[in-house]
């Protein structure tokens, strides 16, 4: 389907004759796009808590992980939760892959970050985003995932949602083919992050290179 079909046309304006890639936008993912969390929950809480799993990293066939794991999903989510808010959560390295990509291309291009969490993660979520990409993103936007008890004013419950309502979106880079198949039925173009879970052959950076291909 074209483009302009579905999304509200948008007026791309050249200011100081800056060249036009400044004016696309790349809709980031958070979690194991720009951070690790998956592999640092795993490796640094959860395992360490639990040395009865034998389950490594490599072998998370889904994301959410708890039928690799062999747990119930609210155990997981309660485990996540935690991991959330711990010290180690709030000291996690930017992915060495992503970092190096936004030093070398990043300029070239506008930025934000999307990201589907609990609405009290929220908060520490932007405030580590923009410690270490803040060079490049200037905007962060979230999907919130419900916890027991809340009631949320809800303005749609999927990453493709809040794409279409922000219309400035080109590309969204993520490791989910679910968020992904919604952006391209909107008509985003997509690059998916390889992770165990995506079965996506080749590198982080191999992936990043499609960027210079728009
Ligand atoms: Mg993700």
């Amino acid at each position: 389907m074209g483009k302009g079909l579905l999304r509200r046309p948008r007026e791309r304006l050249l200011v100081n004759n800056l060249p036009m890639k400044k004016d696309f936008t790349l809709v980031w993912d958070i979690d194991d796009v720009l951070n690790r969390l998956t592999h640092d929950w795993l490796e640094l809480f959860w395992r360490p808590s639990h040395p009865e799993c034998k389950t490594t990293y490599a072998d998370l066939t889904s994301n959410p992980p708890h039928e690799s794991l062999g747990i119930p999903l609210h155990t997981y989510l309660e485990s996540l939760d935690a991991f959330r808010f711990s010290a180690i959560a709030k000291s996690l390295a930017p992915v060495p892959e992503t970092l190096d990509w936004f030093q070398k291309h990043g300029h070239r291009y506008r930025h934000l970050a999307l990201t589907a969490r609990p609405v009290a993660s929220a908060p520490d979520a932007a405030e580590w985003v923009l410690r270490h990409y803040g060079r490049w993103i200037r905007g962060f936007g979230f999907v919130p995932s419900p916890r027991p008890g809340e009631n949320l004013p809800d303005y749609g419950k999927t990453k493709a949602e809040w794409l279409q309502w922000i219309s400035v979106g080109d590309v969204l880079i993520d490791d989910s083919p679910f968020n992904l198949a919604g952006a391209h039925q909107i008509g985003i173009r997509t690059v998916m992050i390889p992770q165990p879970w995506n079965v996506t052959p080749g590198t982080i950076a191999d992936s990043l290179l499609e960027l210079s291909t728009f």
